[in-house]
C-alpha cells in the first residue's frame, strides 16, 4: 500500500549570531560563543515541540526503558513552558540543546513570556564554551556524572539548591 505522504513541515535550525556547535570536552558536542557575548545577552531561545503536562510526564518515564539504545534521550530536554504545556527539546533543530551542564555555568534559562531562553550571566569571551546547570534533582543523581572539569565540580550533574546534601552523603559515606 502507498504510504500517504505526509505534510512534512520544514524547520529550520535554530541560528544565533553569537554561537557554533562544535566537539567538546565535558561531553560529545558543545556550543561555543564566536565573539564576546556580554552578560545579561539573550543568546538563543530553546525550542521544541510544545505538549501538554500528560504527554510530558509519559516521555519523562521513557528513558527507563529506552535507555540502553538512547541514552541520550531524556526528561532532560523538556522544559516547563507554562501551567499546561512543557517543551521537548530533543528534536534536530533545536540548537540550544547541544549547550552542556557545568557546576560553575556561564549560562541560565530563562522564561520570557513564555519562550526559553539562554541568557549569559558573565561575560562569555570569543571561543569560551555556553554551559548552563541543568539542574537535576537528587533522584538517581549517579546515573548522571559531570565532567565539567570546573574547580568547583560536583561530580554529578546537580541543581545548586542539592550540593549540600550531596556534601553532607558524601562526608557521612566517608566516616
Ligand atoms: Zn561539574
Amino acid at each position: 500500500m502507498a504510504q500517504k505522504k505526509k505534510n512534512k513541515m520544514k524547520v529550520s535550525k535554530s541560528k544565533s549570531p553569537y554561537i557554533i556547535v562544535r566537539g567538546s570536552d565535558i561531553h560529545n558536542k558543545g556550543v561555543f560563543s564566536k565573539k564576546n557575548i556580554p552578560g545579561g545577552t539573550r543568546i538563543i531561545e530553546y525550542i521544541g515541540e510544545k505538549i501538554t503536562k500528560k504527554e510530558s510526564e509519559r516521555r519523562a518515564d521513557l528513558p527507563l526503558q529506552k535507555n540502553k539504545q538512547n541514552p541520550e534521550y531524556g526528561a532532560v530536554y523538556i522544559f516547563e513552558l507554562n501551567k499546561r504545556y512543557d517543551i521537548d527539546g530533543y528534536v534536530t533543530y533545536n540548537t540550544a540543546r547541544y549547550i552542556n551542564h557545568s557546576c560553575s555555568p556561564n549560562c541560565e534559562t530563562q522564561n520570557i513570556r513564555g519562550h526559553i531562553w539562554i541568557i549569559a550571566i558573565k561575560d562569555i569571551p570569543r571561543g569560551g564554551e555556553l554551559t548552563y546547570n541543568y539542574g537535576y534533582d537528587m533522584e538517581n543523581y549517579e546515573d548522571h556524572p559531570c565532567r565539567c572539569q570546573s574547580d568547583n565540580c560536583m561530580g554529578y550533574i546537580l541543581a545548586e539548591e542539592h550540593w549540600k546534601k550531596l556534601k553532607n552523603r558524601k562526608l557521612s559515606l566517608k566516616s
